[in-house]
């Protein structure tokens, strides 16, 4: 078998080789005649009728096929060019989406840098002006939370200790350290981490003021009244004059027609200082004499502001020490003689407070908030203290609403107070 197959291979072997020198010479050009070889019998002896007809047919048909097949392979080729045209499309057009989404996106984070530069320019964030609060008591404080510890009463024993050094005041300390033990009695603390958690809510739970911090002005515009009549009070040197100026400028800037009035007659400094502000803000205001009642002045204010229908008029008082009666009369007859030229007027009695007081800070609202009913407070030089926890002892006690916060000496540095933008400063 094996030997048969060899057998017949070697004998086949030679075919081809000998049969290709003498076919590739006449390779293409033997081609037409290869093509008359073949039709020659047919056209030499005419084949029998029906075989013609059914050749011609077949011709005919593979004709008919190979045109279809060319028609259908046309028609593929522009299908494809149709569809690759449309990808391009496509792909050219999500491109210059991208590149439209890119440079829109490219737009608004340069207007947000120009705005945070504006900003950083125009006055200190918050954070930056509770800098000095975060390294003092807050520092002390989130040194009690770190490491998962579990909150035992040594824990307990630290944080009373640095709530009651801190500024805060003996009461909110107490409120708050009461508020942490009851949730460890009730095992709602498992860790220090969580203990942070629990003061950051009650602090913002207190500034606040329990959800009323959203009353008339709050958000630092004036209310609905016309003239709005802000009568700003404060001991010397607590940055009365100051945070009206501030004040006037955010006002004018955000559209509102502004009069102030040098009620601080007392010191002739005082009128002076206000009236640079007056200058500076380009806001009009009523000066009496030196020396003059500043009742006086302060009812020539409102009457001209309600005669020249301004939006607001913000009056300036003098700030000898509260624990001196006549201050205090001083202060009483002023507001009622305001009273006088527009009803309802003062609608806002705003005590500015020098944080730096810390405590007596406290103190001095109570007395002030006695005599004379404060609506609102400004805390200011939160800059430079680290005694800024007291806003949140002030408004626990007093439940008084603060407007504004101070962070330094230029207009841009007095901002609306936010309970939730302080927390979230006071624990960054
Ligand atoms: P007034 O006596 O209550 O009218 O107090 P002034 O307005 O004259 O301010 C007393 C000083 O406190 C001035 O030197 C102010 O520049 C400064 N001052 C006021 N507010 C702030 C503040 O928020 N931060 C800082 N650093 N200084 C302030
Ligand atoms: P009170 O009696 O202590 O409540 O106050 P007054 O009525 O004596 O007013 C105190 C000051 O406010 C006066 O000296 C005036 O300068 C001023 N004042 C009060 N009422 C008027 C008023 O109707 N017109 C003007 N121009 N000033 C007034
Ligand atoms: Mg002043």
């Amino acid at each position: 078998m094996a030997a048969g197959v060899r057998l017949a291979r070697r004998r086949r072997a030679p075919g081809p080789p000998a049969a290709r020198p003498t076919a590739e010479p006449h390779g293409p050009p033997t081609a037409p005649a290869a093509r008359e070889t073949r039709t020659e019998p047919r056209r030499k002896a005419p084949p029998p009728a029906p075989v013609a007809e059914a050749d011609r047919e077949a011709d005919e048909a593979r004709k008919k096929e190979a045109y279809r097949q060319k028609k259908e392979a046309e028609h593929e080729e522009r299908e494809r060019r149709r569809l690759e045209r449309e990808e391009e499309e496509r792909l050219a057009r999500e491109a210059a989406e991208r590149a439209a989404r890119e440079e829109a996106e490219a737009r608004a984070r340069a207007a947000a840098e120009e705005h945070r530069k504006a900003e950083a320019e125009g006055g200190k964030t918050l954070a930056a002006g509770l800098a000095k609060t975060r390294s003092g008591f807050m520092a002390r404080l989130s040194g009690l939370f770190g490491g998962g510890r579990p909150v035992d009463d040594s824990v307990l024993a630290e944080l009373e200790e640095v709530l009651f050094t801190a500024d805060i005041g003996v009461k909110t300390a107490t409120h708050l350290l009461e508020s942490a033990r009851e949730k460890v009695r009730r095992r709602e603390l498992s860790d220090a981490g969580r203990l942070r958690a629990v003061l950051r809510e009650d602090i913002a739970r207190i500034l606040s003021l329990d959800g009323g911090a959203t009353a008339d002005g709050a958000s630092g515009s004036p209310g609905p009244a016309r003239p709005w009549v802000i009568m700003v009070v404060g001991v010397n040197g607590s940055g009365k004059t100051t945070t009206i100026g501030k004040l006037a400028a955010r006002l004018n800037a955000a559209g509102h027609k502004v009069l102030l009035a040098a009620g601080d007659t007392f010191r002739a400094a005082a009128g002076e200082q206000l009236e640079v502000w007056a200058g500076r803000v380009g806001v009009p205001i009523v000066r009496g004499k030196d020396g003059a009642d500043p009742a006086s002045v302060c009812f020539e204010a409102v009457q001209r502001g309600v005669a020249e229908k301004a939006d607001v008029v913000v009056c300036d008082t003098a700030g000898r020490l509260h624990t001196k009666a006549p201050l205090m009369e001083q202060l009483k007859k002023v507001k009622r003689v305001m009273a006088k030229a527009a009803p309802g007027a003062p609608h806002e009695v705003l005590l500015v407070l020098d944080a730096t007081n810390g405590q007596n800070a406290i103190a001095q609202a109570r007395q002030f908030h006695e005599a004379l009913g404060v609506t609102g407070l400004v805390l200011t030089k939160l800059d430079g203290t680290a005694k800024g926890g007291v806003v949140i002892g002030i408004c626990d006690e007093l439940h008084l609403p603060v407007r504004y916060v101070g962070v330094g000496e230029t207009v841009a540095d007095l901002r609306p107070f936010s309970p939730a933008e302080f927390v979230e400063a006071l624990f960054a």
